[in-house]
């Protein structure tokens, strides 16, 4: 890794945060509810982290990115979770997101669905991670937990991080049901931010459940094509698309615009205990749909190995 680049990230209160996302929600849902509350205990079920909140020192690594899949598959850019931390400096820190698997550790691709502790000087790393990967014989999604193979806390590629020091404290709750518009849940949140904040880059992280209805979802087939991708439309249609069910955990990191560091604005990932897992795109049983969701603005943002910037 080299040049990691910084961003001082606009923070307003939750209180303000609470009312902007309640009136971007308000546009494609029916019944929103927006309030500041107590982070709930994130290592109850169904989360089941390996910390209690999202709360202090909260910031955002954009590590990597879609150029190191196409054109050309970049399989040497894997990175370690606890390089990572100490990179956004916050060595510790819990991690939740959205990325690829190291290619090198599992010999096929798949999503990579973070919730990870970084070591510290005297604790290891408490990988709480999940995997999805396609089925080569059935097509199927296959979700297992990092930690029951691998013992490593290295992905590939890329990935977009929410960090913190995993603590308890206050945070937005999202209550979105019914949708009625065209934006999707992430959505809607990250264009209320952009419409209101306009050039003041704000950036959220956190976790949100689809407790009811079904989403569209992809995994990245096993293996990359034996040719380089020819467009970002021909990557697209590679990609595996799955109809995928309630109860979803979804690990979110949004920004609000790009201040010129070829910033992915949004990247959730999603886990089940039902074995579904894997890139959310939006719901798609709009009558049914209901999210409940817990969020923390960032208050610094790191690109991390910027592609075009190898050295
Ligand atoms: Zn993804």
């Amino acid at each position: 890794m080299s040049g990691t680049e910084s961003l001082t990230l606009h923070v307003p209160s939750l209180e303000e945060l609470a009312e902007v996302l309640q009136n971007g929600l308000k546009k494609n849902f029916e019944d929103v509810k927006v309030l500041v509350v107590e982070c709930p205990d994130l290592t109850c079920q169904p989360f089941a982290f390996p910390v209690k909140g999202i709360c202090g020192k909260p910031r955002i690594a954009d590590v990597g990115g879609e150029k190191n899949i196409f054109p050309a598959v970049r399989f040497d850019k894997v990175y370690d979770i606890n390089t990572v931390a100490k990179e956004i400096q916050l060595p510790g820190a819990y991690m939740l997101g959205a990325g690829a698997v190291a290619y090198r550790t599992i010999g096929v691709n798949a999503e990579l669905i973070h919730s990870i502790k970084a070591e510290t000087e005297h604790e290891p790393a408490v990988n709480g991670s999940y995997l999805a990967r396609v089925n080569p014989t059935d097509g199927e999604c296959v979700l297992e937990k990092y930690s029951e193979k691998y013992k490593d806390c290295d992905f590939g590629l890329t990935a977009n991080l929410y960090a913190s020091e995993g603590q308890s404290g206050k945070v937005i709750e999202v209550k979105a049901n019914k949708r009625t518009g065209g934006d999707d849940f992430v959505g809607s949140m990250r264009k209320a931010l952009e419409q209101h904040y306009g050039e003041k880059t704000v950036g959220l992280g956190g976790t949100f459940l689809i407790q009811e209805g079904k989403a569209k979802i992809h995994v990245m087939p096993h293996k990359f094509p034996p040719c380089n991708f020819e467009s970002e439309e021909a990557f697209n249609h590679w990609l595996k698309y799955y109809e995928m069910s309630a109860p979803l955990i979804c690990q979110s990191v949004f920004v609000s615009r790009d201040p010129g560091l070829d910033l992915r604005l949004e990247h959730t990932h999603c886990f089940s205990h039902h074995g579904d897992g894997g890139h959310y795109h939006y719901d798609i049983t709009p009558d049914t749909i209901q999210y409940l969701g817990y969020f923390h603005p960032a208050e610094l943002l790191f690109r991390v190995d910027r592609p075009g910037n190898y050295k």
